[in-house]
């Protein structure tokens, strides 16, 4: 899943920079919320959260909590709005511009 491989800016808890993975099974900012809508999936592997259909329930439930969804959003669409191609371009064209 694409989501997990984003990076964003350093999670509140100043451990680390937030992912999903922080977020649903590490933070302990978010304890209390993981214990009421992930320790009942019996898991600890987020792969297997995200691919059952409770577990991603769980996930978007959690994510909305925590409010970083939009931190997300804004990263995923970034990412996904541009191809490697239009990344090649623009560094050209950026190349250019410094000329
Ligand atoms: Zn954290």
């Amino acid at each position: 899943m694409r989501v997990l491989e984003v990076i964003s800016p350093d999670c509140e808890c100043l451990e680390r920079a937030i992912t999903v993975e922080h977020v649903l099974m590490k933070c302990s900012k978010w304890s209390a919320e993981r214990e009421e809508l992930i320790t009942p999936l019996r898991t600890i592997s987020v792969k297997e959260v995200l691919t059952s259909k409770a577990g991603g329930r769980a996930a978007i439930k959690m994510i909305q909590r925590t409010k970083i969804l939009d931190q997300f959003k804004a990263v995923v669409e970034q990412e996904e709005g541009r191809t490697a191609e239009d990344r090649e371009e623009e560094e050209k064209r950026s190349e250019e511009e410094i000329e």
